[in-house]
């Protein structure tokens, strides 16, 4: 996708501070932090949103949640953390690329 800003991310077209990559994953620090630890784990391949996941995403989105939960330990979340995906625009969704922000490092409010 061209006029993706995360697309653009994964081929270091815009600037990122990396905290994971391997083959088919990235993870960086959201720019705009809303806790202590706010990083967004994103698929390389571009999929619009978790309504545009197909049964062969069923391995990435796994191992998404893998790559999650490693950098829960990795940044010291022992108390727990929220993982959140906003699909659509009623859920929020503000890039369209799937992505997974994982944010921690305080207690998090109640919110829908
Ligand atoms: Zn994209």
């Amino acid at each position: 996708m061209e006029d993706c800003t995360f697309c653009k991310i994964i081929k270091g077209e815009i600037p990122s501070n990396k905290v994971y990559e391997d083959d088919e994953i990235l993870a960086f620090k959201d720019i705009n932090p809303l806790a202590p630890v706010h990083i967004l784990v994103i698929p390389k391949k571009h999929i619009s949103s978790t309504d545009d996941l197909e049964e062969n995403d069923e391995k990435l989105v796994g191992k998404i949640f893998t790559v999650l939960k490693n950098l829960a330990k990795e940044n010291g979340l022992k108390n727990g953390y929220r993982i959140v995906n906003n699909c659509g625009k009623d859920g929020g969704q503000e890039v369209k690329h799937l992505h997974f922000h994982l944010l921690g490092g305080r207690k998090l409010e109640i919110k829908v």
